[in-house]
């Protein structure tokens, strides 16, 4: 498994070693291993969305490498996701890369017509959020993400570091074993900045038209309201 030649090969039993090994760690000394291992190689993902990656977000700051941070915006976020990322950006001091869909809303509309993530939300998630984040994606040789297992069924297997395939490079899920409680016990005892709506009724966020207040404890109910569909594909 190398990347272009120019990456460190992964082999399986590498994997499986490293994997145990972080498992028993701190969260804080995989990311250092991490940051260190890859310098300017590695990106974090951050959604402004959920909590989780706003726990990394404040973790990695805190390491002080530089670590390149990586925002997905469809153009379709909640105001607030927009206002928590300039938030972020200046309590850390970091810069955040925003990338964008190579269609605008506009151009969308006139290839596909209108609304498409009302009907086929796959082909809408493919051009503004799967596309973009491959393209931004590719100077990189490892992807930290916020996903956690208890997430949803389709998280349920993740590992703390796993080959990707689609991307060939190394994903990176610090948080795979941690609860939402952990999560949020982080966020309060650092005062880590989160996305206000979470306070108002959404489990979770995306963009604006697939998002909906949620009831019950499922930490992925209320996305794509009418549809079967729990992922927007980029973690898939
Ligand atoms: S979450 Fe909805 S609006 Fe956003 S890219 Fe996917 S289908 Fe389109």
């Amino acid at each position: 498994m190398t990347r272009n030649g120019t990456a460190p090969g992964w082999t399986e039993d590498e994997l499986n070693r490293l994997n145990r090994e972080f498992e028993t760690c701190p969260v804080a000394t995989l990311l250092d291993w991490a940051t260190t291992q890859f310098g300017p190689q590695i990106v974090l993902t951050c959604s402004f969305g959920g909590p989780s990656g706003m726990v990394l977000l404040d973790m990695v700051a805190r390491l002080e490498r530089g670590t390149p941070v990586l925002f997905l915006d469809s153009d379709l976020l909640f105001p607030e996701t927009y206002a928590l990322a300039e938030a972020a950006a200046q309590r850390y001091g970091i810069t955040i890369e925003r990338r964008r869909p190579a269609l605008s809303l506009k151009d969308q509309e006139r290839l596909e017509g209108p609304r498409l993530y009302e009907r086929e939300p796959d082909r809408c998630c493919g051009i503004r959020k799967v596309a973009p984040l491959a393209e931004a994606l590719q100077p990189y040789q490892a992807w930290i993400s916020g996903i956690r297992r208890d997430q949803s069924k389709t998280r349920a297997e993740t590992r703390l570091l796993e080959w990707n395939t689609r991307h060939n490079l190394l994903k990176i899920n610090p948080l795979a074993f941690w609860s939402e409680q952990a999560v949020w016990e982080y966020i309060h005892a650092h005062e880590v900045p989160y996305n206000p709506l979470l306070d108002r009724g959404y489990p979770s966020l995306g963009c604006m038209p697939c998002t909906r207040p949620a009831n019950g404890k499922d930490p992925r109910a209320g996305r794509w309201a009418g549809h079967a569909k729990t992922e927007c594909g980029i973690h898939l």
